[in-house]
């Protein structure tokens, strides 16, 4: 699978812009969402992006050597098995709890801290009135207050509108601190939810900023099989596991080696799967632009698709099959194994060998 580091860079840049005045920083967790954080991120460090957010302290660990001199934010906080670990690498512990607070006021000798805030998702984060509180009783301040929108893929959505006049409601109280609310989608919704730092993700890895997508992204990600052979079947036979897929023609059938273990989902399977009867089709691969769909059912290692309406000659084994990129759109990929294009980017499995370009 190829990463492309360019269109990476121009997706931030994008996003950048659409920020206004905040700064931009980058949601580089899970392993930049699938892409490979160990170079996703120096890439966005040379772009500019000096706040980066990760979800533990392993993963800003393994960042801190490349990211020298990034603000490196962990969402799920701080514990005290992760305590040493969050000081010797120099990370910024996003509190989540009115325990955690107590606990990192009470050992981090002032040390800088973010806080979550939570304005109507009931994930993690302080409720407002713990918020206000802790900013009564608290000798240290925190350098970042921040909470995360529940809706922000509906603009229209009510709780949008709720969320960013709780957020901006409790500026005040923290006077010394940089605010920041909206991921990919929220930054979208305009300056109301821009504040001093915004924390895209999804949008620089090419995913849809928000349902209708106002920014096409560039995509990122492209992941291919390899064709292992290229059979003839009958008509009336069956293809895959559960001989769910009856052949209506005879066919040709290219094998490829993809499969669920890769991240590529069952449930976008050609037939046989419960998804099938909510969504219509399964997944497509992609050969120089023309789509080619799964037929039958995605196995651990290996899918069926139909090249018999390829020309004579055109799909051979040996050959490689789109399965997203330029053609399958990750937003249509996801569509198909009936997720999202996050799961669909964070399932991409370690069998694949990601090669990075810029
Ligand atoms: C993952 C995450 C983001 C980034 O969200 P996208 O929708 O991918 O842009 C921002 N903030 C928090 C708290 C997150 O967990």
């Amino acid at each position: 699978m190829a990463v492309d580091l360019g269109a990476l860079a121009e997706n931030w840049r994008t996003m950048r812009k659409l920020s206004g005045n905040a700064r931009c920083g980058a949601a580089v967790k899970a392993d930049a969402y699938g892409t490979g954080a160990g170079h996703a991120a120096p890439r966005l460090a040379r772009e500019g992006c000096r706040d980066f957010f990760v979800a533990d302290a392993n993963e800003g660990a393994r960042l801190r050597p490349l990211l020298p001199d990034a603000k490196i934010h962990v969402l799920n906080g701080v514990f005290e098995g992760s305590f040493a670990h969050t000081l010797a690498h120099d990370l910024i512990p996003v509190i989540n709890s009115p325990e955690q607070a107590a606990f990192w006021c009470g050992n981090a000798d002032g040390r800088p801290y973010a806080l979550h805030i939570d304005t109507g998702m009931n994930r993690l984060g302080l409720t407002p009135e713990q918020a206000v509180r802790h900013s009564e009783s608290s000798a240290a301040a925190p350098c970042l207050v921040m909470s995360h929108f529940a809706c922000a893929d509906e603009p229209a959505h009510p709780l949008n509108a709720r969320q960013m006049q709780m957020f901006s409601g409790l500026r005040d109280c923290f006077p010394a601190a940089e605010m920041s609310l909206a991921n990919s989608a929220g930054i979208h919704l305009g300056p109301g939810a821009h504040h001093d730092l915004t924390r895209p993700g999804i949008a620089l890895y090419g995913g849809e900023a928000g349902t209708g997508a106002l920014t096409p992204m560039r995509p990122v990600v492209m992941a291919e099989a390899r064709i292992l052979m290229v059979r003839q079947a009958k008509a009336g036979e069956t293809v895959s596991y559960g001989a769910a897929h009856t052949l209506a023609r005879d066919s040709r059938i290219a094998v490829c080696g993809v499969g669920y273990a890769d991240g590529f989902h069952r449930s976008a399977s050609g037939a046989g799967v419960p998804l099938r009867s909510a969504v219509a089709q399964g997944a497509f691969g992609a050969f120089d632009g023309s789509r080619v769909p799964v037929i039958g059912k995605i196995t651990m290692d290996l899918t069926m698709f139909d090249v018999t309406d390829m020309p004579e000659g055109a799909v051979n084994a040996g050959d490689w099959i789109e399965l997203m990129g330029p053609t399958i759109t990750l937003q249509d990929a996801a569509t198909a194994a009936g997720t999202v294009s996050y799961e669909l980017l964070t399932s991409l499995g370690s069998r694949y060998t990601r090669k990075h370009r810029d």
